[in-house]
């Protein structure tokens, strides 16, 4: 039988790296972390509860990639460099074999951004993993909500939607081909957080958000917390190949309501659209244009053609009425 201390030394605890900011990590009351000068720290918080965020069964390793992925994401809006995070853990039963693929797929991505496991907790119960990160940004450089400009343009990275088709496909609303399948699967199951396009954009954008739960949502709240409203081109929004070959409505859909994309959607001004392009090269990111920010309250969508659009879609939210 394995002990819970047993468990944090086997499967979550390794040495801390060379230069780390961290000096004490797992096994004392409090992890102590020593931060850079001039640096604040940024610290994000996510959960994810077997049956709300994921399939009971799920793949242990992606499971691991994506809790971590999620709260990365939160790093990466922000224009935040990971540095450590901590996990609170709650298992039915301890299992050798999923805790093994679970930590392996949780650390290759946190060995990625040099973010170190400091600490957590570890409890039984229903399958919950809670996971705290900490980062570091220039003072004042912070990507927030609340600075977006009227006159500035609004930008995605990558391919929204994604995540959306592959959870349709599962839930047998539409029929992928396998490959198809394969490439959606991969953004639904082990996200990108695109840490290293938002750490570029420092100085250069003045917002961003992460998309979790539907561009059309979480760009509202950069535009209620600014106090501005937005033109988008819902045809401007970029989609994979896969979500390209379906329907026009269902592709506006999902591209502005899917949730679970990790992409980023960040402000910026009109005048800096070379050095956002010179961000995303150095971040090896795509990144596409998508409308602009105005003075005056309100989201309008608008078509290719910029004629107003009229689609009634709402971004995710836990307690709304279903
Ligand atoms: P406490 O009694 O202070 O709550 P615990 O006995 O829960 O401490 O944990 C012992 C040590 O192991 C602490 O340093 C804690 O941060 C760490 N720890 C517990 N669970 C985890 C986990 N799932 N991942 C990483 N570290 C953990
Ligand atoms: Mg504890």
């Amino acid at each position: 039988m394995v002990s819970e201390f047993d468990l944090i030394a086997r499967y979550f605890t390794r040495p801390l790296r060379a230069n780390s900011p961290t000096s004490l990590g797992i096994g004392d009351d409090c992890a102590l972390l020593t931060p850079s000068p001039g640096m604040q720290l940024a610290i994000s918080c996510d959960m994810l509860v077997e049956g709300r965020h994921f399939f009971p069964g799920a793949d242990a390793a992606r499971l691991g990639h994506k809790s971590l992925a999620v709260n990365l994401s939160d790093l990466g809006a922000m224009g935040a460099k990971p540095v450590a995070f901590t996990l609170a853990l709650s298992l039915p039963q301890v299992q050798p074999d999923w805790l093994a693929a679970f930590s392996e797929g949780l650390f290759s991505l946190a060995d990625e951004h040099a973010c170190e496991l400091i600490g957590g907790d570890t409890t039984k119960g229903p399958l919950n993993i809670c996971i705290t990160v900490f980062g570091e940004v220039p003072a004042a450089l912070a990507l927030r909500r609340d600075a977006a400009k009227a006159g500035d343009d609004i930008w995605v990275s990558g391919t929204l939607g994604d995540a959306r088709l592959a959870l349709a496909a599962c839930n047998k609303e539409l029929v992928l081909d396998s490959a198809e399948f394969t490439a959606a699967s991969l953004r639904l199951d082990q996200p990108a957080p695109r840490v290293a396009l938002g750490n570029a954009l420092r100085g250069i954008a003045h917002a961003a958000i992460d998309v979790s739960d539907g561009l059309i949502g979480d760009l509202g709240h950069i535009l209620k917390r600014s106090g501005v409203g937005a033109v988008l081109n819902v045809d401007a929004l970029p989609v994979g190949t896969a979500l390209s070959k379906q329907t026009q409505d269902l592709r506006r859909r999902f591209a502005l309501a899917g949730g679970d994309d990790y992409e980023l959607c960040f402000i910026a001004p009109a005048a800096r659209r070379m050095d956002v392009e010179a961000a995303a090269q150095k971040s090896c990111t795509q990144v596409t244009r998508v409308g602009s920010i105005t003075g005056q309250t309100g989201m309008k969508l608008v078509d290719a053609a910029g004629q107003p659009l009229e689609l009634s879609v709402s971004s995710f939210d836990h307690f709304a009425a279903s």
